[in-house]
């Protein structure tokens, strides 16, 4: 059965490229009938948090990114030492005990002399004695994991086909001196024994996903199909890495962009079909094959969610926005015809409590001198109310009778007159509701 994760670590907010990354995961399991875990790396006790891992459930609630089960690594300590021990067991797993400084002076000379910065295994050479000496002198070594110098290959679901020698990646550490687990051998660990079939991440993975591999195949597991995204930039092509801080789901929530907006946009950007607004998660589920993204960077632009959300707010019943509604201080008996009005002037439920406002007060009213008396004599026309969808065509029609004006001429004076504005929302629809608050006083 096809089941996939989406494994943040909870060391901050989730932003637009860990969004993209949840999508793409659980869009697979949806579409499959299978299954979505989300899997919270918490190895690292100093930079994981709480209030994030509340976070996070709470923006993937937001957008409807149900997950079907949590996982947490922090629970499952005990199985990525058992897998340790194995590759111990195996002559996998050795003990190194260079500093920090030492590996960089390491990597400085292998970079002049024009070679690969990759760990030399000097560890490999170490004695019992040596290492013991070691131990006492720096404390406990970390544990690199040994490669199989060879290639190794995957095709990946975006990127295709990959091959990666085996012997330009430096052993990686699975496990800190302090005994931290790492990463790199949870994420295996969870993934053989959780039966995860499909990892989509962001290509900044692909050298992970080559150790992994390793790492799978010499703890018996099967690998799952792999693709690995490209990484967002901004606009411009720019990094978008510095500004991902002001990315943030709940930055964009906060600044009123629709769940569907961000998850249409997430669905389609950087892949070969257009970007559609969708009507629900059904037709993105639908929609989605995560074979046609490409692996060219992907230019973001937090604008293009603005008129994505303005559209599908269009296409919304006032069930499904009462309680913004309610909330811009429209009362109760008026929301129906203020929603009509309303849903195609604004980009944003936040744009709601303004329109209100310029109803109930009314505009300071826009008349040209030379309207003047032309504006007079429409307000004559103007008949008792109540007022309904009919009123400003049989209206104008008696002011453009009466007036002799047709066109520009005789809407715009009127619409500025009313609304104080050159532009704005159908005047059919705005007249009766105008009517209507006078009517309430
Ligand atoms: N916790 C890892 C990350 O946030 C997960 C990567 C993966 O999907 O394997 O990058």
């Amino acid at each position: 059965m096809t089941t996939t994760r989406f494994a943040p670590s909870p060391t901050g907010f989730i932003h637009v490229g860990n969004l993209r990354t949840a999508l793409m995961n659980y869009l697979i399991a949806r579409k499959a009938g299978g299954t979505f875990i989300l899997r919270i790396d918490d190895t690292d006790p100093e930079r994981s948090k709480e209030e994030y891992v509340d976070a996070i459930k709470q923006d993937m609630e937001w957008l409807g990114l149900h997950w079907d089960r949590v996982e947490r690594q922090s629970d499952r300590l005990d199985r990525y030492a058992e897998a340790a021990d194995k590759l111990r067991d195996m002559g996998r797993f050795y003990e190194a005990f260079e500093t920090p400084t030492e590996l960089d002076l390491k990597r400085k000379k292998q970079l002049n002399m024009g070679k690969p910065p990759v760990y030399d295994r000097a560890a490999l050479n170490l004695s019992e004695a040596e290492k013991e000496a070691l131990r006492v002198e720096r404390g406990n070594g970390v544990w690199r994991f040994k490669l199989d110098h060879e290639r190794i290959e995957w095709t990946d679901g975006i990127l295709g086909d990959i091959s990666i020698d085996a012997a330009s990646v430096s052993d990686p550490v699975l496990i800190r001196g302090d005994g931290q687990v790492l990463y790199t051998i949870a994420s295996v660990v969870d993934d053989t024994e959780m039966g995860v079939t499909d990892v989509v991440r962001g290509s900044d993975h692909v050298t992970n996903t080559a150790t992994q591999i390793q790492i799978i195949e010499a703890l018996g597991g099967t690998c799952p199909r792999f693709a690995h995204h490209s990484l967002l930039t901004g606009p411009q092509g720019e990094a978008l890495s510095k500004r991902l801080g002001t990315l943030a789901l709940r930055d964009l929530r906060e600044q009123g962009v629709q769940p569907m907006a961000l998850l249409s946009l997430m669905a389609r950007l950087g892949s070969s079909d257009p970007v559609e607004l969708r009507s629900d998660m059904a037709e993105l589920i639908e929609g989605f094959d995560v074979n046609r993204f490409g692996a060219a960077p992907t230019k973001f632009d937090v604008q293009d969610l603005f008129p994505l959300t303005a559209k599908h707010l269009q296409s919304l019943p006032l069930s499904d926005v009462s309680d913004a509604v309610t909330e811009a201080g429209v009362p109760a008996d008026l929301a129906e015809p203020f929603w009509a009005m309303a849903r195609e002037n604004i980009t944003t439920l936040g744009d709601l409590k303004g329109w209100w406002e310029l109803c109930r007060d009314g505009a300071e009213p826009l008349i040209a001198d030379e309207d003047r008396e032309f504006i007079a004599e429409a307000m004559a026309l103007l008949p008792e109310g109540p007022f309904d969808g009919n009123t400003w065509g049989m209206w104008t029609s008696a002011v453009k009778e009466a007036t002799g004006r047709k066109g520009k001429g005789l809407f715009m004076p009127l619409r500025k007159a009313l609304t104080g504005m050159e532009r704005g929302p159908e005047m059919a629809t705005l007249l009766p509701l105008l009517q209507m608050i006078r009517a309430r006083g």
